[in-house]
């Protein structure tokens, strides 16, 4: 039986690749994202190596042929961006990658494959240095605790599965399916790679599989992950006995001594039954279930790492996974694997080449008009009493904004970091253990201080933009205020049609189901009269069924439980923006609203689209059309009336600001 996806409900989903046809009738008052984008959709041709093509795809793009241009250069004379600079030629020396093959990897194999009994594994986990384990059973790290946003808390959570989520253990799905096959042929080829028979493979395969499946249910889903009550689901605070009694026979502590965490107060048991639960399989006849499972997933951290065989091979797999073809070029490839592993030295060196002051001024000073709009819609809110307003006000106007950089870069210097160039002999494997080693520190320092709420959480090189609860602050990265999104010559109307609205977003997502759980400091405490707060939740229910009604095409359905975060952000954002433009002479309406289409104008591969069905936020079409439809304003603009595909009654509309 094959699917039919021209059949979405309310609306076509016209981000699929497929669906859209010179013949697919487009009338702007029933399907407005299909109608300003049609010509445009049809034609895109996904570019190489990536999912999809469209908007947020070539501001990607860009931002890869950017990063590449700061490493084709003369070698940098500042620490940092020599770091950057270095690993970058590390990763393109194919000669000396070729020349080792997969040797480091099978060294490190090998180590977990002489594990002979529980007692030699917890030797293994005590006596390997952190960044030689390429793979774990558990997590545990240290991050800023909720309940008090000062202080960092070590938390318990489980290692990785192959399939990602949980739930695919339970009910193996069709895109569960694709991972499934992908990730078998990926470590079947590197296994016989490491000198093991097809046979001896495909029983690895089986043993870790048979592992994940013991496991997984004790391990939140995807989906409960996303969801707004999964802040309180994994706060579970225990005392420094009561951990020792949860990691029974497992040595969790004992390697946290080792790393130099000092005995605690308190640590979060982020998924309550997973420790009882590894420790009741920690046990003799499951350990070679155990090795198979630290091996196949030392094989999947580490692939991309080795010779060319081993890379092209992880980059099939990928391209199975998301639905690319083809690849990006190395240099292009690499650059985006040099930012991912040293965050800071590249987001450095970008902002220094790339973004400008005045830029940075301007768009504080949108932010500051996008937050007194803010005040007019929590001063309007009318299902908020006083009590509340004056708490969520509060709150608003504690929002620290953060836009394009940081200021202060002395606090991402990653000066005791040290490998040796290419030049000097130096060679990824060992550049890439001292950066995991660099990376077990800094984790360790970071917990024993009070926590530096004014540090950035992501480099200004990232193509994002995000609200962090724990510190109550936006972040507008250089990266994301680029290319379509914002250029310095745009006109105010346009600056506020595009990246205003994401600005406006973000802001948002301080007063979501999930950011609504914080206060003003960033601690997760509730602000909230309960009435007004009940009121929130009934209204979060409201936009949950609205997306639930939908479907991207018959028989998929979406999860709207997870998506009242960012539903809530993208009528609200859009609603602070309206407010601006009333306010603003002769304002083009057009323009705004298609403004939005084009921010999410993408055409992508059918595991995309599975990949959106599991991700808070709306697929493109859905996010421009669902938040358009909330308001008059656009309703009124273009004509729209009952019987027509984009009209919502007042009574329907679910904006829960
Ligand atoms: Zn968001």
């Amino acid at each position: 039986m094959s699917t039919d996806y021209t059949t979405g409900t309310p609306w076509l989903d016209c981000d699929l690749d497929g669906t859209v046809t010179e013949a697919t009738p487009t009338s702007l008052k029933d399907h407005f994202a299909l109608a300003i984008n049609k010509e445009k959709i049809l034609k895109i041709r996904i570019p190489e190596g990536v999912p999809a093509g469209g908007t947020m795809t070539d501001l990607q793009l860009q931002n890869v042929e950017d990063t590449k241009k700061m490493f084709l250069g003369s070698r940098p004379k500042t620490h940092d961006a020599r770091l950057a600079y270095d690993l970058f030629h590390l990763m393109m020396d194919w000669e000396s990658r070729n020349a080792r093959g997969a040797a480091p990897l099978k060294a490190a194999t090998d180590a977990i494959e002489a594990v002979d009994s529980i007692e030699a594994l917890n030797r293994y986990f005590l006596e390997t240095p952190p960044e030689e384990q390429l793979a774990g059973l558990w997590d545990a790290s240290a991050a800023p605790d909720f309940m008090d946003s000062s202080r960092c808390v070590l938390g318990f959570a489980s290692g990785n599965l192959l399939l990602e989520d949980s739930a695919e253990y339970r009910d193996l799905t069709e895109y569960g399916k694709i991972k499934k096959d992908a990730v078998t042929v990926l470590l079947k080829k590197v296994l016989v790679r490491l000198g093991y028979s097809e046979k001896e493979a495909a029983q690895k395969l089986e043993n870790c599989f048979a592992f994940e499946t013991l496991i997984a249910p004790v391990i939140l889903t995807k989906e409960e992950m996303s969801s707004p009550d999964f802040l309180t689901k994994v706060y579970n605070p225990v005392s420094y006995d009561e951990a020792v009694k949860l990691q029974g026979k497992l040595p969790i502590l004992e390697e946290l001594e080792k790393e130099g965490f000092p005995k605690a107060e308190k640590y979060l048991n982020i998924l309550p039954g997973f420790l009882p639960k590894l420790n009741e399989l920690y046990t003799e006849e499951n350990l070679p279930l155990i090795r198979d499972y630290l091996i196949a997933h030392s094989v999947m951290n580490a692939v991309g790492d080795l010779d060319r065989q081993c890379f092209d091979w992880r980059i099939e797999y990928r391209n199975a996974i998301t639905g690319a073809t083809g690849s990006l070029p190395d240099e292009a490839r690499f650059s985006l694997a040099v930012a991912d592993k040293l965050p800071w030295p590249v987001g450095r060196l970008y902002a220094e080449t790339y973004l400008r002051k005045e830029d940075k001024d301007r768009i504080l000073k949108l932010m500051d008009r996008l937050i007194e709009a803010y005040h007019g819609i929590i001063g309007e809110a009318d299902f908020l009493s006083d009590t509340t307003k004056a708490r969520a006000i509060e709150k608003l106007e504690s929002i620290s904004r953060e836009v394009l950089y940081p200021d202060d870069w002395s606090k991402y210097e990653c000066s005791e970091l040290n490998y040796a160039p290419r030049e000097e002999g130096g060679r990824l494997w060992e550049a890439l253990a001292a950066i995991r080693a660099y990376k077990t520190a800094e984790n360790l320092k970071e917990y024993l201080k009070p926590v530096d709420k004014s540090k950035w959480i992501t480099p200004p090189s990232e193509v994002n933009c995000q609200y962090f609860p724990t510190n109550n602050s936006v972040y507008i990265m250089g990266a994301f205020a680029q290319g379509a999104i914002y250029r310095s010559e745009m006109s105010d109307e346009e600056v506020l049609g595009k990246l205003g609205w994401v600005i406006g977003h973000e802001i948002s997502h301080a007063f979501d189901s999930s950011g609504a759980q914080f206060d003003k400091d960033g601690n997760m405490l509730s602000w909230w009269t309960e009435e007004d707060y009940a009121a929130f939740l009934k209204r979060n229910e409201k936009m949950a069924a609205y997306y639930n009604a939908m479907h991207p095409w018959a028989g998929q359905d979406f999860r709207g439980g997870i998506m009242t975060g960012e539903g809530c952000a993208d009528m609200g954002g859009m609603k602070a923006v309206l407010r601006i433009a009333k306010q603003m002479e002769g304002f083009d309406y057009d323009r705004l609203f298609r403004s939005l289409g084009e921010v999410w104008l993408e055409k992508g591969s059918l595991q995309q689209a599975y990949n959106q069905i599991n991700d808070p936020h709306p697929m493109g079409y859905l996010r421009v059309n669902g938040t358009l439809q909330q308001f008059d304003e656009f309703l009124n603009f273009y004509g729209i009336t009952e019987g027509d595909g984009m009209y919502l009654a007042p009574e329907d509309r679910v904006a829960i600001w």
